[in-house]
């Protein structure tokens, strides 16, 4: 069983000097080039969702952005006792508080530009570390949002520890609905508080234990009062579901190359995969700026760029035939916003 483990630079890493530099047309054309031939597997992180107004969890130097996040642990989460019910209190007060703005979040020509490539079928499948659901926002049908594995799971779906599933929306009006006197809060979010990418916020002065964790309704038919609940989302120290994890090697095997976009691969399920697709013999290229995990593989091509000054025209110059005569890829090639993170740094995650 593989565990993931808490998003860390190898320190020996951080310092290595980045590639050098391309200009950005010749990116353009090396992405485009490298993507042409089709059936490609991409893999995206957190750097493709800063141009949404979700933070990156690191920098251009690999350091966390923001020095006090703690994140917390899966047996913290759902450990039984008194005290896992106090981190679970402190979980659902910062995830009700975090909750909307990634609820609202928009997809940004990143994503869009993805979407094409996967609707043109140059990009066959794509799977993310994000939970954030930005990808399947941003995708033009069933077909293409099937072929979006979501690794890390996401936050639009809870359960209880007795595997009754509701989702989240439904599931935040009873938050709500349960802890009036944290509503006034949820309003300073996106302005004073400190949002990290999985939706969880910093509260300083505020006492998590008074906060109200709706209990199951179904497990409450039962006479039981289930209060052990958590997103779909893998934790730190939470082993990746075997069926995800079944799918994403999959993926990489029913590809014939791999695109990585945005993310430094701190997470080992991440990982992993690059190396699954290296031992297959199938070229990888990464697009992301800062030092990253896969730094190690000297097989990995890397171009040292923001993805958001490449993706688009990426995106364009490949699909720029067939958008002549499908409305669907145009709408997708112009469409997305972006929202700068209020550090405005684009890092990746
Ligand atoms: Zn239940």
């Amino acid at each position: 069983m593989v565990k993931l483990s808490v998003p860390g630079i190898p320190k020996s890493l951080s310092p290595l000097p980045s590639s050098p530099p391309i200009p950005i047309p010749q990116a353009v054309e090396r992405v485009s080039a490298f993507l042409s031939p089709g059936n490609a597997v991409v893999l995206t992180g957190a750097g493709v969702s800063v141009d949404s107004g979700i933070r990156a969890y690191r920098g251009h130097d690999g350091r966390y952005l923001n020095p006090n996040y703690k994140p917390i642990f899966y047996q913290e989460l759902v450990d039984p006792t008194p005290t896992g019910h106090l981190f679970r209190q402190r979980y659902w007060s910062r995830s009700y508080l975090g909750y909307p703005p990634v609820r609202d979040a928009l997809p940004n020509p990143i994503h869009y530009s993805l979407a094409a490539l996967q609707h043109t079928g140059h990009c066959r499948s794509l799977i993310t570390q994000n939970v954030d659901g930005l990808h399947k926002k941003a995708s033009p049908s069933e077909e293409v949002r099937r072929r979006i594995l979501e690794l890390h799971g996401t936050l639009f779906i809870v359960h209880c520890k007795h595997g009754h599933t509701w989702d989240r929306d439904s599931y935040q009006e009873r938050l709500e609905a349960l802890n009036p006197l944290w509503q006034p809060l949820a309003e300073k979010v996106g302005r004073e508080l400190r949002r990290n990418p999985d939706g969880d916020v910093e509260v300083e002065g505020m006492d998590f234990a008074s906060f109200n964790i709706p209990p199951c309704e179904r497990c409450a038919a039962d006479g039981v009062n289930e209060t052990v609940i958590k997103p779909n989302v893998t934790f730190f120290g939470e082993s990746i579901h075997e069926p995800l994890k079944d799918q994403s090697y999959r993926l990489v095997e029913e590809a014939s190359r791999m695109l990585i976009v945005g993310t430094t691969m701190a997470t080992y399920s991440a990982f992993r995969l690059i190396r699954h697709a290296l031992g297959l013999d199938k070229p990888v290229l990464l697009l992301n700026v800062g030092p990253t995990r896969a730094d190690s593989l000297p097989a990995v091509e890397k171009i040292e760029l923001p993805a958001g000054d490449v993706i688009r025209n990426v995106a364009q110059a490949l699909c720029a035939t067939e958008a002549q005569t499908d409305p669907v890829l145009r709408t997708l090639l112009t469409s997305g916003v972006v929202r700068a993170a209020k550090t405005g740094d684009r890092g990746a995650g």
